[in-house]
């Protein structure tokens, strides 16, 4: 080995979901929302002039800070924007986890957290969902450098109610407590309400999901102004134009249409319902999904095989090999209604 090979930084990065690009392929594998961003949002996009793309965007992102306090009724100091809530997360285990103790967040979640923390060289141990993939709050009581979980979790799409969320802030009044709701806007509550109570919490969404923008890249956090400026001051230190102009404004536009938002959510989770039925009688077992995708198991068939097989058809979800708990399961993101159709319709061709 050369000895510069010895300086480079190694690490294992995060693998996203399959990106393929084939025209009637029915795409279940990374959460996206099926059903196109608000209305407003390609006017913004056919109206957008040269400046947006000649100068420099507002590195505080004002205008997208402002629409966003506006819709949750916090203010402005309580807001941080990011690209995407990935680059948000990042943000935020940089800014906060800087402990010599480890944080703690569940074996099974989101697998971009045991990653950034590695790269971060942030110690962390993880804590072991129990049986019924459930969060066990009595392991987040110990000491630690900080505390992070997705509610509902990923990809079990469990949800944990707002007095599970306050016990867990109860026990860690000292560290940083980060609430993922990557996916509560389809049928869970905020932790929201909490901010009021708990100068700790830190809670962040994404408008990937919910508002129909993975490809825009926008991602937000909520707080109290003390942890949003330290948020920022990272920020600053690292990148002030992170976000870009026209992200700005398509999610300045798309947060304001409050109708078509609760309109879509409406429809992936009355789909959610559907499909969890037809799922049931094709004998799949899951927990009872609070998000826009199922995770499930099935008794006769093994996860990979079913996995493979809907490729062939064009089917694409997700398989998580890395993980042995989660070996034999698959996770489903939810389609329009006819997509769904066709997956039940395929999946029952295939378990004959
Ligand atoms: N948190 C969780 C739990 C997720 O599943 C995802 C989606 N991969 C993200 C955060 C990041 O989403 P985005 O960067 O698109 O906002």
């Amino acid at each position: 080995m050369k000895e510069w090979e010895d300086k480079i930084r190694k690490v294992v990065p995060y693998v996203p979901g399959e990106q393929p690009n084939k025209k009637h392929m029915i795409k279940l594998n990374t959460n996206e929302n099926p059903y196109p961003p608000a209305p407003k949002v390609k006017t913004v996009i056919k109206e957008m002039d040269d400046t947006k793309f000649r100068l420099y965007p507002d590195p505080t992102a004002n205008a997208l800070v402002k629409a966003i306090a506006e819709q949750y009724q916090l203010e402005e100091n309580q807001v941080f924007v990011g690209v995407g809530s990935d680059d948000v997360l990042a943000m935020a285990f940089l800014t906060f986890f800087n402990s010599d103790k480890p944080i703690l967040f569940p074996d099974i979640t989101y697998s971009f957290y045991d990653v950034w923390a590695d790269m971060l060289r942030i110690p962390y141990q993880t804590q072991p969902l129990d049986e019924n993939f459930q969060i066990c709050f009595m392991d987040y009581e110990k000491e630690n450098g900080g505390v992070i979980f997705p509610n509902p979790n990923a990809p079990t799409g469990i949800l944990v109610n707002l007095d599970f969320i306050e016990e867990i802030l109860k026990q860690n009044q000292d560290v940083i407590v980060i609430v993922d709701e990557a996916y509560i806007d389809f049928g869970g509550i905020s932790a929201l309400p909490l901010l009021k109570k708990y100068e700790n919490l830190l809670i962040v969404q994404t408008f990937s999901k919910s508002r129909s923008l993975a490809g825009i890249r926008i991602g937000y956090a909520m707080g109290n102004p003390a942890l949003i400026q330290a948020m920022q001051d990272v920020k600053y230190s690292f990148n002030s134009y992170t976000m870009n102009l026209p992200s700005i404004q398509i999610g300045v536009a798309a947060v304001q249409d409050t109708s078509y938002f609760e309109k879509t959510r409406e429809k992936i989770i009355a789909t959610r319902e559907w499909t969890k039925v037809k799922l049931k009688e094709l004998g799949f077992s899951f927990a009872d999904s609070m998000t826009n995708f199922i995770f499930v198991t099935h008794k006769s068939y093994a996860a990979k095989d079913i996995f493979e097989y809907l490729k062939t058809r064009d089917i694409y979800v997700r398989y998580f090999s890395s993980n042995p708990r989660i070996q034999n399961y698959l996770r489903i993101s939810i389609g329009t209604d006819q997509e769904m159709d066709c997956l039940i319709a395929v999946l029952k061709e295939y378990l004959k």
